[in-house]
């Protein structure tokens, strides 16, 4: 899905269709791109980081030349790119938030400090580092971009619509400490992992924890949530020039799950790339090279959602019968496969209701 000129407000000058990184997607020339499954020596780093902590190294090697880091934080429950000079202020990046982020001013920021020869680690969607890329317009040495092994990003409108919810259901006044990937109850790095946050009930905290099997938002994640763009993306492809490295779950080697130990991924795409992992190696307790054949198929197949259509069916459905969005309802339908049937059996029910 293309976006498209508004033309009251366009001057002609062509620069967003030579910007645009979805018209100007390319692929490498140079295919000397490789894997490895790491895991970080940092115990405390590794709990709060998704996986193996892939992205915690990365960022150390760049605050320690005196650079910037950027990456994704919560503001309130409002996912957001922000920037971070100190590994304090990094920790507000770890963890995966399973929705789009809002952009902001990163890019024009990243801008100026590569323009005055900081060090830049830049990470996001493979969407967005091509978004950047083509908005710099230009190499930088200085800039090192890392993006995800990305399945499609939930949209933030379903997600303001969940928390504001699951507010309701837990008569909270405001929550904090959200992660969508909790590890083991005691703090184990190794365990992955359930839903949590904190939230505020007559002025006292309290931890909320919800599997990943009970979780409303999971349950929709891997097939309802997804921006229309998500279904046509050209970057689900780890030989796209963009990224310097890219980061995800180590579920493409068949010996670790999402529940056990699980390491990061790295493929390192770039001669940059190459030189900052060989020089941060010795920073991961685990570091095992990849089929890299294997990595792009599981990238490139795994989780692949080919039919908008389908899945936005359940929303288009309670839009036209005119239901308050029943979230539970479509987790139970979800969850039993069942949802055509449940579906005909409702209005059946709304027909019969109206008849009489
Ligand atoms: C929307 C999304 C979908 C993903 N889908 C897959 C998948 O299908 N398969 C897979 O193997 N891995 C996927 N990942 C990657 C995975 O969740 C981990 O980020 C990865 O394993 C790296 O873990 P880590 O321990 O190195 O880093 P972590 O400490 O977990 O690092 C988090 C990194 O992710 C970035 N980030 C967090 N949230 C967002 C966001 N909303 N948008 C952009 N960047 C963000 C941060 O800036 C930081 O760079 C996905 C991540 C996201 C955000």
């Amino acid at each position: 899905m293309i976006p498209t000129r508004i033309k009251k407000l366009c001057t002609g000058c062509d620069l967003c269709e030579k910007v645009c990184p979805v018209i100007n997607s390319s692929i490498l020339s140079d295919k000397t791109v490789s894997a490895f499954n790491v895991r970080t020596n940092d115990l405390s780093a590794l709990a709060k980081s998704s996986s193996g902590g892939a992205f915690y190294e990365l960022s150390r090697y760049v605050i320690n030349k005196g650079g910037v880091v950027f990456g994704v934080k919560f503001n309130g429950t409002h996912v957001e790119h922000s920037y971070a000079e100190t590994l304090e202020e990094i920790e507000l990046f770890m963890g995966s938030k399973y929705v789009q982020s809002e952009i902001g001013d990163t890019f024009q920021k990243a801008k100026s400090f590569l323009k005055g020869g900081r060090w830049v680690l830049f990470s996001g969607t493979p969407c967005q580092i091509a978004g950047l890329k083509h908005f710099l317009d230009r190499d930088y040495k200085n800039l090192l971009a890392v993006d995800l092994i990305c399945h499609g990003v939930p949209s933030p409108g379903i997600w303001e619509k969940y928390i504001s919810r699951l507010k309701k259901k837990l008569e909270a006044t405001d929550v904090k400490d959200i992660r969508f990937r909790r590890k083991g109850k005691d703090g184990n790095p190794f365990t992955n992992f359930f839903f949590g946050l904190s939230y505020l009930k007559e002025n006292q905290w309290h931890v909320y924890e919800e599997s990943r099997a009970d979780n409303l938002f999971f349950a929709y994640f891997t097939r309802h949530l997804f921006r229309p763009s998500c279904y046509e993306c050209p970057y689900r492809n780890i030989y796209t020039p963009e990224a310097d490295i890219t980061i995800g779950d180590a579920i493409a080697d068949s010996q670790y799950s999402e529940q056990n130990e699980m390491p990061s991924t790295i493929i390192v795409r770039s001669n940059l790339g190459r030189e900052v992992v060989e020089s941060i190696k010795t920073n991961f307790r685990v570091f095992e090279p990849l089929d890299i054949d294997a990595v792009n198929a599981y990238y490139q197949n795994e989780k692949t959602n080919t039919d908008y259509e389908r899945d936005i069916r359940p929303w288009r459905l309670s839009n036209l019968i005119g239901m308050r969005l029943p979230l539970d309802y479509y987790k139970w339908v979800w969850k039993h496969d069942k949802f055509h049937i449940v579906i005909k059996r409702k209005i059946k029910k709304l027909c019969r209701r109206n008849i009489k």
